[in-house]
Order: structure tokens, then C-alpha cells, then sequence
């Protein structure tokens, strides 16, 4: 007689279903690993009980740093005492002095700032700050077009959501800044001054669309109407050309063509480098490497191209590939990019195997 078969699930459940759980028992603390916690433990006080230094470096008060600036203004503090992680400090900083403190040391009374050790120049008895503790960046996103709806209106099939200011506000987070995100402005000349001048009290402008052809025949005098001083370009990028540079006030203000990948890989390029210099950073520019191109690409010899592109690791060789239809309007290209593969301008051809430079998009890959 042929005997049926059982369903491996259903042999598991009669296993388990037939298996008791053992009482509890206590175990020394060495004998715990692998075992099964029957209750909560709660520790009995917070580890490290008190605020600690994740650095080597200085405890001082922001108050007698903040005007410290790179070469020229240092500010010299006195230093007080050497505190070791271990030992507590026995004196609280006062105006014009620092405690030397290591890593895991409590931090010592009167500071509220630990400053790096490598920021400063420093002998047994003073320490020259060159460094500030660099504030944000606050960086005004404004969107440009009649066909722009914003997510939280009601869907409309003859408009176009505005995607733009959500990647580059999170392309403004990703570079250290604050994003503020001041909506759309129709394309008139009165919204969009109105709406510009919103964004006079931030650090950066970052306007997208309405700065092409003829859109910036009303961009413009807008810009000039409000005291700005403005370049504009046609860059000979791919994606990219029209972009807009200059100050209004204070602002430093950017226009970025409107198709959401040109505005992405414009941001990167251009915006990105200025808030990183701005957030007092010294690398500004997205770690390059070297990677064997995987497929066949031509292009005029007039432009620099950004193809968004995917390296991955084989056979210890980086290798890269496109993320495919490269048309400015396609998102998707840049979202499954962890890199911009720099074609230079006078490159005609590419082939598998040819060797590109890549820069490094994002967490790596
Ligand atoms: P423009 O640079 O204003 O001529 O816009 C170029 C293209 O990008 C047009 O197809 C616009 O609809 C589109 N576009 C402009 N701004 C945005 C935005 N904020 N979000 C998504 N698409 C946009
Ligand atoms: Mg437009």
C-alpha cells in the first residue's frame, strides 16, 4: 500500500506542538551566554553615569569660541588641567579656559563644547582654537511652474507633481544643510518675487525651473527687481545647461533647470560643494573612483556627461553599469544610481571595458 506524505509544516507543528518549554533557573552571569532571559533586568543606574567626551580634545564654553576663525582670528584659551578617562576633573572652566580632556573622560563643570584636538594647536599650558563649531546651513527650496501640484493637493491628472523640492530637500539634509521648503511659484513675475523674497533670510535659495530659455526672460528681471546680482548659464553639462548663480542680499541663490534629474545632478555639482564650504567642511567634492565600464556609449564631443550609473565589486575589479534610460525626466535613473559616471567632454565613445571615472553617490555601494 503507498503510505501518503506528510507536509514538512505540518510535521513541524506536530514537533512543536508536542514540546514542553523547562522552568527557570538561576544562572551565574559566565554561564549566561546563549540562555533565555525569563524577566527584565533593569540596570540599576545609566553607563556612563555622567556626560562623556566622545573625543580627544578640549572641554570649553561655545561663548569664548564661536568668533574663533580659521587662520586669521584664533582664540587662545588657557588650559587648566589634564582630566584622563578615569579621573574626574576637579576644577570648572571658566572664561577664557579649557580642560584637556580623552576620550570617555567626564565632562568637566562649565563646558558645554568639546573641541577636537586635531582643530586646535595646543602646548601644556594653551590651546589655539582655529575652528568654530560651524552652524547649518538653512537653504530656502522653491519650485517654479504653472503645471507643478504639490503632494498634499487633490490629484489632478493635467499636473505635475512637484518632486523636485523633496529631492532636493533631501539632497540639501544629505549635504549637512536645513532645507526650508517655501512651495511653488507660478510662472509671473509677481509670485515669484513674492515668493523669493520669502527666502532672504535663508543662507542659500534653491529655485528649480524657470530658468530655461524662455523662462528666463521673467526669472530674471525678477532677480534684478529684487538687488540680485545674477550669472546665467548654459553649462555644457548632460543632464543640466540652464542654471542661474548669484546673490540677492545675503542669499546666495541657485536656479536649477526644472527636469528633476538635471535639478539632482546640477545640485550635486554645484550646491552641494557650496554647503559643504558653508558647514566649514574642507573636502567638498564626493570620494572618485576608478571603474571598468560595461557597455557601449556615444555622445557629441561638446558636453560633459553624468550618467547615473551602478558600480559593484567583481573578482576584486570595481565595474559599473548605467542605470538605463538616461532622459532627464526619468527619476528612476537617478534613485537606482549609487554613482555619476564622469564622461568628459571631449569623449566621443565609450566601450566595455574602458576604464571612468566614478563619483560616489550616497552611503557607497
Ligand atoms: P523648466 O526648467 O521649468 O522648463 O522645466 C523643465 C521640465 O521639468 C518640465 O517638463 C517641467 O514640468 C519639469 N519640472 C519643473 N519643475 C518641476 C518640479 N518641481 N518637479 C517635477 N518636475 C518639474
Ligand atoms: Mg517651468
Amino acid at each position: 500500500m503507498k503510505e501518503s506524505l506528510t507536509r514538512l509544516e505540518d510535521a513541524l507543528k506536530v514537533v512543536l506542538d508536542t514540546v514542553p518549554v523547562l522552568g527557570l533557573e538561576k544562572v551565574g552571569l559566565l554561564d549566561a551566554l546563549g540562555r533565555v532571559l525569563a524577566e527584565d533586568i533593569i540596570a540599576e543606574r545609566d553607563n556612563p553615569p555622567w556626560d562623556n567626551s566622545a573625543m580627544d580634545g578640549f572641554a570649553v564654553r561655545y561663548e569664548d569660541i564661536k568668533q574663533a576663525h580659521a587662520i586669521t582670528t584664533p582664540t587662545v584659551l588657557k588650559v587648566i588641567e589634564d582630566v584622563p578617562a578615569g579621573k574626574f576633573p576637579a576644577k570648572t572652566v571658566g572664561q577664557g579656559e579649557a580642560i584637556r580632556i580623552m576620550t570617555g573622560a567626564p565632562i568637566p563643570k562649565g563646558a558645554d563644547t568639546v573641541l577636537k584636538v586635531e582643530d586646535t594647536e595646543n602646548t601644556p599650558q594653551s590651546v589655539k582654537v582655529f575652528k568654530d563649531v560651524y552652524q547649518r546651513p538653512r537653504v530656502a527650496i522653491l519650485s517654479t511652474g504653472d503645471e507643478l501640484a504639490d503632494l498634499d493637493e487633490r490629484f489632478n491628472e493635467e499636473k505635475i507633481v512637484n518632486s523636485n523640492s523633496y529631492g532636493i530637500a533631501a539632497q540639501v539634509k544629505e549635504a549637512g544643510g536645513l532645507p526650508i521648503l517655501l512651495g511653488i511659484a507660478k510662472d509671473n513675475p509677481d509670485d515669484l518675487k513674492a515668493k523669493v523674497r520669502q527666502s532672504l533670510n535663508a543662507d542659500f535659495l534653491v529655485l528649480s525651473g524657470g530658468v530655461s530659455m524662455g523662462d528666463y526672460d521673467f526669472t530674471k528681471p525678477v532677480f534684478q527687481e529684487l538687488g540680485g546680482e545674477m550669472n546665467f548659464w548654459k553649462l555644457a553639462i548632460r543632464p543640466g545647461q540652464p542654471v542661474a548663480f548669484g546673490k540677492i542680499g545675503k542669499t546666495l541663490a541657485f536656479g536649477l533647470p526644472g527636469n528633476p534629474v538635471s535639478s539632482m545632478v546640477t545640485f550635486e555639482q554645484l550646491v552641494r560643494p557650496a554647503i559643504l564650504k558653508m558647514c566649514g567642511s574642507q573636502v567638498l567634492a564626493r570620494p572618485v573612483v576608478q571603474a571598468l565600464f560595461q557597455e557601449k556609449f556615444s555622445k557629441r564631443p561638446d558636453r560633459r556627461h553624468f550618467l547615473r550609473g551602478v558600480l559593484w565589486m567583481e573578482n576584486g575589479m570595481l565595474m559599473v553599469r548605467t542605470t538605463g534610460s538616461q532622459g532627464s525626466g526619468i527619476l528612476t535613473s537617478m534613485v537606482k544610481a549609487n554613482g555619476l559616471i564622469d564622461v568628459p567632454v571631449e569623449v566621443e565613445k565609450l566601450k566595455p571595458g574602458d576604464v571612468v571615472n566614478v563619483q560616489v553617490l550616497g552611503g557607497g555601494f
